[in-house]
C-alpha cells in the first residue's frame, strides 16, 4: 500500500493563553475565549448511518476560538495554525476556493445568517492542538467552538442542540463531507470523566462515568490516511443500504439496520449479494456490543469490556473490511503486550489511530514499544498519547490582568 496521503504533524501544546497573546497582537482587543474539544469513539463504529448506537467523549485535546467585534464593515478569521487571513461580508458568507479552513466557519456563519440573527462584523482567530485527519474530529471541534464563540459574542443564547444542526450543516453543505451528527454532538455536550452512549436515531443521550480504574486510554496515530477512505465510506453506506432494502421485503417495519436482528439477517442469507450479508453482520453485532459495553462499564467489568474493543476491531477488519496494515498491525501489538485490556481502530478506517485500554504503569512503555515495532515493520514514526475526558465546548475564563501594584 502506498497511497499514504499525509504523514500529520506532532502535536503542538497550544494553550489559550497563547491564543490571547496572538489575539492582542493582531487586533489589540481583549477576545472572549472558547474551548471544543475533540472527541474519542470508545466503541459503535459505523453504526451512526445505520441509526444505531455510539459511545463517544470529549478529550483534553482542543479548539480554542478568540473573538471580538471589529470596528471596521467587515468580519475576519484567522488561523494560527496557517497563518492566514480571511475576510467577508457576515450577512453574505460566500464558500471559498481556498483556504479550505475557512469554509469550517463560512458555512456556520452562513447558518446564523439563514436562521435571520443580526450579526455584527468580528474578529475571530483559531487554534488549537486536536491533530488533524486523525480521527479525533478536529473538524467538528472547530465548527462547535466557533458557532457557540458567534453565539456568545452576539449574546443570541441559541440552544446548543441546535448549534450541533447548524456545525453539521456547515460540514455537509460547505466542506461537502456528509458526516453523521456524533462528532458535533460529543464535542459540543461531553462530561469530565464521563462518556455517553448516543442514540443515532433519536439523539437520546445517557451519560456515565468511566472509571477505568488502573488503566487509562492511549491512542496510537498511525500517521496514515489512505486515500480509499472516502470512496470505501461511499460504498459502505449503499452496502447497508442494500441489505436493509432486501430486508424491507420480508420485514416492511424494518427502517435501518438497527432494526434487524442476526437471526432475521441468517433467515435470508442467500438473498444478500457480494458482502452485503458481511457488512449487515458485522453492524448488528456492533449495536450489540456498544449496550454490553455500557454494561460492562457500569458494573466495573472491564475485561469483558476490553474483550468487547478486540471484538470490534476483528469485525471492522474482516467483516467490514475497513481497517488497514497499519491499524491490524498495532491492534496485533497490542494484543501481545501484557497490561492491555483491549484495542481497535478508531473512527472511519484506513488510517488514523487506535484505541487502547492500558495498565497506567505501564504507558510509557507501551508506546515505545508499539513506536519501536512500528518502526521497524512499518517504517514510520507512531505517536501515542495518553487522553482524559472532559467537558464539551465552554467559554475559557481567562485570568484578569494582575492589579498594578501602585
Ligand atoms: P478530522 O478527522 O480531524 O476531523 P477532517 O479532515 O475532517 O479531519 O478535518 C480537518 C480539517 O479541519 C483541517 O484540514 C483544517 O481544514 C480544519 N482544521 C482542523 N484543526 C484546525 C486548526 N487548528 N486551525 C485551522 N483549521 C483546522
Ligand atoms: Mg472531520
Amino acid at each position: 500500500q502506498t497511497d499514504v496521503l499525509n504523514a500529520k504533524e506532532s502535536l503542538s501544546e497550544f494553550q489559550p493563553a497563547d491564543l490571547r497573546n496572538k489575539f492582542l497582537e493582531l487586533y489589540h482587543q481583549e477576545p472572549l475565549v472558547v474551548r471544543s474539544p475533540g472527541r474519542i469513539n470508545l466503541i459503535g463504529e459505523h453504526t451512526d448511518y445505520n441509526e444505531g448506537f455510539v459511545m463517544p467523549a470529549a478529550i483534553d485535546r482542543e479548539i480554542l476560538v478568540g473573538i471580538s467585534s471589529a470596528q471596521g464593515p467587515k468580519a475576519t478569521l484567522y488561523s494560527v495554525k496557517h497563518d492566514e487571513t480571511v475576510t467577508f461580508d457576515v450577512n453574505n458568507p460566500e464558500k471559498v476556493e481556498n483556504p479550505a479552513w475557512a469554509n469550517y466557519l463560512l458555512g456556520v456563519v452562513r447558518q446564523f445568517v439563514d436562521k435571520g440573527y443580526d450579526l455584527k462584523p468580528f474578529h475571530a482567530i483559531i487554534g488549537g492542538n486536536v491533530p488533524t485527519g486523525a480521527g479525533l474530529s478536529s473538524s467538528a471541534a472547530l465548527e462547535c467552538g466557533f458557532a457557540f464563540a458567534v453565539d456568545q459574542l452576539h449574546g443570541f443564547q441559541v440552544p446548543k442542540l441546535d448549534l450541533i444542526h447548524m456545525a453539521q450543516w456547515a460540514e455537509h453543505h460547505y466542506v461537502g463531507v456528509k458526516c453523521g451528527i456524533m462528532d458535533q454532538f460529543s464535542s459540543m455536550m461531553g462530561a469530565a470523566g464521563q462518556a455517553f452512549v448516543l442514540d443515532c436515531r433519536s439523539l437520546s443521550y445517557r451519560y456515565f462515568p468511566v472509571d477505568l480504574k488502573d488503566y487509562t486510554i492511549v491512542l496510537c496515530d498511525t500517521m496514515v490516511k489512505h486515500s480509499l477512505a472516502n470512496s470505501a465510506y461511499n460504498t459502505r453506506r449503499s452496502e447497508c443500504e442494500k441489505g436493509v432494502a432486501i430486508l424491507k421485503e420480508h420485514y416492511p417495519a424494518v427502517r435501518s439496520l438497527r432494526d434487524v436482528t442476526a437471526d432475521m439477517l441468517q433467515a435470508h442469507r442467500d438473498e444478500f449479494p457480494g458482502k452485503v450479508y458481511d457488512r449487515c453482520i458485522y453492524i448488528v453485532a456492533e449495536n450489540e456490543r456498544v449496550l454490553q459495553a455500557s454494561e460492562d462499564l457500569a458494573k466495573g467489568n472491564l475485561n469483558a469490556f476490553g474483550q468487547r474493543l478486540y471484538a470490534s476491531h476483528d469485525g471492522l477488519s474482516r467483516l467490514y473490511e475497513v481497517s488497514c496494515l497499519e491499524l491490524d498491525f498495532l491492534v496485533d501489538e497490542a494484543k501481545k503486550f501484557g497490561g492491555v485490556l483491549g484495542a481497535r481502530m478508531m473512527g472511519g478506517g484506513f488510517g488514523g489511530c487506535t484505541i487502547n485500554i492500558v495498565k497506567k504503569d505501564r504507558v510509557n512503555e507501551f508506546i515505545d514499544t508499539l513506536k519501536a515495532a512500528y518502526q521497524h515493520t512499518i517504517h514510520r514514526e507512531m505517536v501515542g498519547y495518553v487522553v482524559a475526558l472532559k467537558d464539551g465546548t465552554s467559554i475559557v475564563p481567562l485570568t484578569a490582568k494582575e492589579p498594578s501594584l501602585l
